[in-house]
């Protein structure tokens, strides 16, 4: 599979679009043109192990660069845990994405990307990752003891949490976090000035796990082709998968699944209360908000996605297909919390609320046009980690996992440093050597 920039044509292989995160050119790597992969997964059964099918098809992703033995290996290096799906009546399934070591769908692409990376790269490369929140912990546990990385992660001002102190640098490991005196914007420019500064990029041989890197992203699509393989006997309707929605990386993974040939009727771009990028998919125009309402969902609360560039991709080629294809909802904190209390007491289960927020777009949708279909709606957080707030609405006690219990200690960084490069390269050849 090639790899072009959202902005021109120049083509390049899947290995180097996540060994660069972005084109220069300020874009976003997109599939030149996408497979058809349907010969690898419409024969799996509900039996199929999660490690089985991403092997089968990342192949076609490394076309030249991955046999099927070495897709495995990566495969199974990389996951050691696995989506769940549960259908919960004749209308609703949820997919389950939690169940990584930060309980968050994004420790999905991270692991995936960490274990390629190591397969495909022979020399010493170093890995730069602005983090905030749990992702620096992903970040971290998917790269600890990779052979020939370092994982450079850098946080912004304020409390740094979750990290195993074992496996950083100076005890041996190959992490570094790095704390900068600034915000995560800060962490973002600095990242893009080292990668363009050629001095630099080339003496440590220098990458980006940032989110927006299509070795994140694409692994996303695996799980869609997943749910479809273990609910393909059970469900006669159409599928439909309701999405929660911030930058909307999970969304356009949904929608390549969609292109590798996932039999799939429609997408529910699920939006909490900033929901501007809705006028987007109904063909309005699009005017974002300058700063995002606080809701209870958070990882939602964005006011102009980062894969603005991708989506608009896909209806610049084909927009009537498209506005047949995703349709945005937008769930209200009060609703969010009336879902919660009705998941639980309708299904027994428990929503974490961006979850929540999925759930209930997916039934305003059927309210407003039941078409037969079945909705998969993507639980992307754990409950566990809003476990006060689901708690009190439910009623029922929660038990956190003892990782998440560690996700609250407090590390201190290898390094605090200003926000500016050069401090970055000497606190890095500091701890690097
Ligand atoms: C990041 C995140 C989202 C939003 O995902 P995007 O890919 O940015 O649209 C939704 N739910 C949770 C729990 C998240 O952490």
């Amino acid at each position: 599979m090639l790899f072009k920039s959202t902005r021109s044509d120049d083509t390049v292989s899947f290995k180097k679009a996540i060994l660069k995160g972005c084109p220069l050119d300020g874009g976003l790597f997109i599939p030149a043109s996408v497979p058809d992969m349907r010969q690898f997964f419409l024969y799996m059964d509900s039996g199929t192990v999660y490690t089985e099918l991403v092997s089968a098809i990342s192949p076609s992703f490394l076309e030249g660069d991955v046999n099927p033995i070495v897709a495995a290996r990566v495969a199974e290096s990389a996951f050691d845990f696995e989506p769940e799906v549960q259908q919960l009546d004749e209308k609703f399934s949820i997919l389950k994405l939690y169940n990584g070591p930060t309980g968050v769908f994004k420790d999905f692409g991270i692991a995936f990307l960490a274990a390629i990376i190591e397969e495909l790269n022979n020399d010493k490369v170093m890995v730069l990752t602005a983090a905030r929140h749990d992702t620096g912990v992903s970040i971290a546990r998917a790269f600890r003891g990779r052979k020939n990385i370092t994982a450079v992660i850098l946080y912004p001002s304020g409390p740094i949490r979750g990290l195993d102190e074992s496996v950083f640098v100076q005890n041996g490991g190959n992490i570094i976090p790095i704390q900068i005196k600034g915000y995560f914007d800060d962490c973002q420019r600095i990242i893009r000035s080292a990668m363009l500064d050629r001095g630099f990029a080339e003496r440590y041989n220098i990458t980006s796990a940032n989110a927006v890197n299509v070795g994140r992203l694409l692994p996303q699509a695996f799980y869609y082709l997943y749910a479809f393989v273990k609910l393909k006997k059970s469900i006669a309707d159409d599928l439909v998968f309701s999405v929660p929605c911030g930058n909307f990386g999970n969304l356009i993974a949904g929608l390549y699944a969609w292109k590798f040939g996932l039999p799939v009727h429609g997408f529910i771009a699920a939006m909490n209360a900033n929901n501007s990028f809705g006028d987007f998919f109904s063909g309005r125009t699009f005017n974002p908000a300058l700063t995002p309402l606080i809701t209870n969902s958070p990882a939602m609360d964005v006011c102009y996605p980062s894969n603005y560039e991708r989506m608009f991709s896909f209806y610049q080629e084909s927009p009537a297909v498209m506005r047949n294809m995703v349709f945005s909802e937008a769930v209200d904190d009060t609703t969010t919390i009336k879902t919660i209390r009705s998941a639980w007491e309708k299904f027994g289960i428990l929503l974490n609320p961006h979850s929540a927020v999925a759930f209930a777009a997916a039934e305003q949708a059927f309210a407003e046009k039941d078409n037969g279909s079945h909705c998969v709606v993507l639980a992307t957080g754990h409950p566990a980690k809003f476990a006060d707030f689901v708690s009190r609405i439910t009623g029922q006690n929660i038990t956190i996992p003892q990782e998440f219990a560690m996700l609250k200690n407090i590390s201190k960084p290898t390094a605090l440093i200003p926000a500016e490069l050069d401090a970055l390269e000497s606190s890095i050849a500091a701890a690097a050597g």
